[in-house]
């Protein structure tokens, strides 16, 4: 059979731009198809770099890393226009966008403006602007990404109730505002709020935030979110939305209603494959809409195969890229890139920051591993106190048997950064013994790791390791055996 392309690509977010990409650069013939007026996908448009973005505005604007240094204590005006915080925004994304257009050119892709949809195993239909045109591969990459999951009993018509994709469309700042779901999506952007001096209440039903993350760094996260006012309603069911003049009454399963400006839900992503003509094909998606794949991100029909959000969890704009060169690379057969790497590393951009790689302590426990932890205050770390950040913490995993680095979970400035130290040691086998002999420039937060080696040294069993923390001074020996 002869096709008009070897790959055909629907989307251009990271997996679609990646995926196109590799193949394109082993001499494949690529055509990328986007229906958005420019590539990038929600990565560049509506949530990573945006997001981002109106973080880092927000943490200059408030003077957040200089409040411990020189007293500052700026307020934004309440009324500030929406589109002068998100300025850099514009910056930021028009910069990428046009990134993304100069690697699909260098790599020859063609980019087919429309609409997508499947017609068989090989043949994808494009419709833009009332016409129709059909187009063949050999393989078909879904990286359609996803869209935020709308819970039923909420009026997404009423303005002022907004989900991830519409929050930076708002024209004001809220006075008050409620955030549905103590997630990484709900926690950034409340942080983000609170720091911008919106009045933020978080409401989840389950009790704590951020579920899955290590408790002494969860703890450190809820304590630093609080002391730039975030309030918390957690363990507590949305019951109700309703309109109360111009504002919102958001009633929960116990308590007072709060009243708010506006409503953010973020409550999960669904995959985009409404409309691609997936059913008709036999391509099976799951109850949210994720298409379903095996390990070489084909679908139940070999040709097509799939990456990014659009195949679930973990939904992140790194593993997607990796995921879309996998992809093709297995189905092409080329000798290159064969496997996404188990290790992955999670950055949440909460205020402050968190970042975890490995195992926690409790996975570890969990798996039945015998395990020593070490941590270190940035208090303790001569940069820490130069940049104003006290509150940060390095934690580290081990196994106790073969002294291995099992996890690295930081919270504070520059964690999404450091946590790259501890996974690039997990990848290489070290141990609690290659941080201790590590030299680390000074003064940097990633001394951390050092202090955090050596705190965990002091808790194993008592031996050289504990000997060699008093030889090299670094403080008493502060946790007890075992
Ligand atoms: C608020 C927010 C913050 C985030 N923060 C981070 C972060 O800090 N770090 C991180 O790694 N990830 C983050 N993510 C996740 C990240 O944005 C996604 O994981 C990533 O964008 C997924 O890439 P993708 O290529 O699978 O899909 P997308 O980026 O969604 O791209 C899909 C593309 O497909 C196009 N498309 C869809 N259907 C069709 C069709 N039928 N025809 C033609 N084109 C179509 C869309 O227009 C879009 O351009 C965040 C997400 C959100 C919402």
């Amino acid at each position: 059979m002869t096709f008009d392309y070897d790959l055909v690509v629907l989307g251009s977010g990271p997996a679609g731009e990646k995926g196109g990409a590799q193949a394109a650069y082993f001499g494949k013939r690529v055509a990328i198809v986007e229906r958005e007026p420019r590539p990038g996908g929600a990565a560049v448009h509506t949530g990573t770099l945006p997001s981002k973005t109106l973080r880092e505005s927000a943490l200059f604007l408030s003077g957040y890393h200089q409040r411990e240094l020189y007293g500052l204590s700026l307020k934004i005006d309440p009324d500030v226009a929406m589109h002068h915080l998100l300025a850099r925004v514009d910056s930021v994304r028009a910069q990428e966008v046009e990134r993304i257009e100069s690697n699909l050119d260098t790599h020859r892709i063609e980019r087919v403006p429309g609409d997508a949809r499947l017609l068989d195993p090989h043949t994808v239909e494009v419709g833009c602007a009332g016409r129709r045109r059909c187009i063949s591969a050999e393989f078909i990459l879904i990286a359609t990404g996803s869209t935020p999951h709308r819970p039923g009993g909420i009026d997404f018509d009423d303005p002022a109730i907004d989900d991830s994709d519409t929050i930076l469309a708002i024209d004001r700042l809220p006075r008050r505002l409620v955030v549905l779901g103590a997630g990484v999506i709900g926690a950034e952007y409340a942080s983000t709020f609170a720091a911008l001096d919106v009045v933020v209440t978080v409401v989840d039903a389950r009790d704590e935030l951020l579920p899955a993350l290590d408790r002494d760094i969860a703890g450190h996260l809820r304590a630093g979110m609080e002391a730039i006012g975030v309030r918390f309603a957690l363990g507590r069911s949305l019951a109700a939305v309703r309109r109360s003049g111009s504002a919102l009454e958001v009633r929960l399963d116990a308590g007072g209603p709060l009243r708010a400006d506006r409503l953010l839900v973020a409550a999960g992503r669904s995959g985009r494959t409404a409309g691609l003509g997936l059913e008709a094909l036999g391509v099976a998606t799951t109850s949210r809409g994720f298409v379903e794949v095996d390990a070489d991100f084909r679908s139940t029909v070999p040709s097509i195969l799939a990456a990014g959000d659009v195949i679930g969890p973990p939904a992140l704009a790194s593993t997607a890229m990796e995921q879309g060169r996998v992809a093709v690379n297995r189905a092409f057969g080329f000798e290159y890139k064969q496997h996404v790497a188990s290790l992955l590393p999670q950055a949440i951009y909460t205020i402050p920051e968190v970042s975890t790689v490995g195992l926690s302590e409790d996975e570890a426990r969990r798996e039945g591993r015998s395990v020593v932890c070490g941590s270190a205050s940035y208090e303790r770390s001569a940069r820490g106190k130069i940049i104003g950040d006290r509150e940060g913490l390095v934690k580290l995993v081990f196994d106790r048997d073969s002294r291995a680095l099992l996890g690295a979970q930081v919270v504070g400035e520059r964690a999404s950064e450091l946590v790259h130290i501890g996974q690039a040691i997990i990848t290489l086998g070290g141990t609690v013994d290659t941080l201790i002999e590590m030299v680390f420039n000074y003064p940097t937060l990633s001394e951390s790791y050092k202090y955090a080696a050596y705190d965990a040294l002091g808790a194993w069993d008592p031996g050289p390791g504990a000997r060699l923390q008093v030889v090299a001074g670094a403080g008493p020996v502060s946790r007890p055996a075992g």
